[in-house]
């Protein structure tokens, strides 16, 4: 049976890709242009650090001499074109914005990646282009360190990513909050999201299978916190459409021959095999249409194991099962 998450999702966005006209020249993105309805599932922060630094729009775009973790740790510097060092303003915003996350109980945040201040892990560090190497921008390195789980701006570009990375952080969001006291908890969250390391990672999840028969019952919860620590980390990793088909094929063929589908509603879904050409449109429609049935009849999707439903709907279903 597919978990379900009925809690709206905080989530900070850089402000420029959430339609705030803050960039440096006055410019904005619409990163959510493609998730059309979906975004009711969540509650937005929009955060721009260089804002809250005071540096203003209208501004001059800002370089670091080193990657973020180096300016804070006070050795490399940040400054705008004309020279000016803009370090400490820089920082101050950054931690300003993560203070007004924390608020937000945020623990998922949407980054636009490249910036010397927002990016994660493509932000350009150094003066001149052609000498540029990619690394972390300065509020980047921060949010790093929270532990958070990150997307950046471009995984929104195309249906299939954006598909990926929700799954994957509602998966995330469940598991971080799940009560791991006992090797038993621990086995039975590692059940239910198991089936997206194995697509995304199969050593990691072979050994952590191993790690886990090898758990003595009362194993010291540091340990068990470590290892539901590396699941975590395991499912920030990307997918690729490849392994996304092969796994939906997967779940549905086996679901059909074990005739858990027998009876069930399937709202006219086809789905193909991995080797027939669709359109991601058409991919995504299938996955989000296997989603729907197996919350609607409460059946597990391992490729897409934790759902997000209005609370609403959740009761809803619950009394329909009441009256059958
Ligand atoms: S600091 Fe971040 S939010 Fe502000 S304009 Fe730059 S990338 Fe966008």
């Amino acid at each position: 049976m597919a978990e379900v998450i009925t809690a709206r999702v905080p989530i900070g966005i850089s402000a420029c890709v959430f339609r705030c006209p803050v960039r440096y020249n006055g410019k904005a993105f619409d990163a959510l242009a493609t998730i059309g309805r979906e975004r009711q599932d969540f509650s937005f922060t929009p955060v721009c650090p260089e804002c809250m630094a005071g540096l203003g729009v209208p501004r001059m775009p800002i370089h670091l001499s080193g990657p973020g973790q180096e300016v804070l740790a006070g050795k490399a510097r940040v400054k705008d074109r004309r020279g000016h060092d803009v370090t400490d303003a820089l920082v101050a915003g950054s931690r300003a914005c993560l203070n007004a996350l924390e608020r937000a109980q945020v623990r998922a945040m949407v980054v636009k990646e490249a910036s010397p201040s927002c990016g994660v892990y493509k932000a350009r560090v150094g003066k001149r282009r052609a000498e540029q190497v990619e690394g972390s921008g300065v509020f980047g390195a921060m949010l790093l360190d929270t532990g958070w789980f990150l997307i950046p701006d471009d995984a929104l570009a195309n249906p299939l990513l954006w598909w990926d990375w929700r799954r994957r952080l509602h998966a995330w969001l469940w598991l971080s909050d799940r009560q791991i006291s006992g090797a038993s908890d621990l086995y039975e969250a590692w059940h239910v999201v198991k089936f997206i390391i194995q697509e995304t990672d199969r050593p990691f999840a072979d050994h952590v299978g191993r790690e886990l028969a090898a758990l003595p019952k009362g194993a010291p919860q540091a340990l068990l916190d470590a290892m539901r620590e590396d699941i975590l980390h395991a499912l920030r990793k990307p997918s690729n459409r490849k392994r996304i088909r092969q796994a939906a094929w997967k779940t549905y063929v086996h679901a059909k021959k074990k005739g858990t589908l027998d009876g069930v509603d399937l709202h006219d879904l086809t789905v193909n095999s991995p080797e027939v050409r669709e359109n991601l449109t058409q991919v995504v429609k299938e996955l989000t249409t296997l989603e729907r049935i197996s919350f609607e009849n409460d059946l597990l999707f391992g490729t897409s194991p934790v759902l997000r439903r209005d609370g609403r709907r959740v009761a809803a279903h619950e009394r329909e099962k009441g009256d059958t």
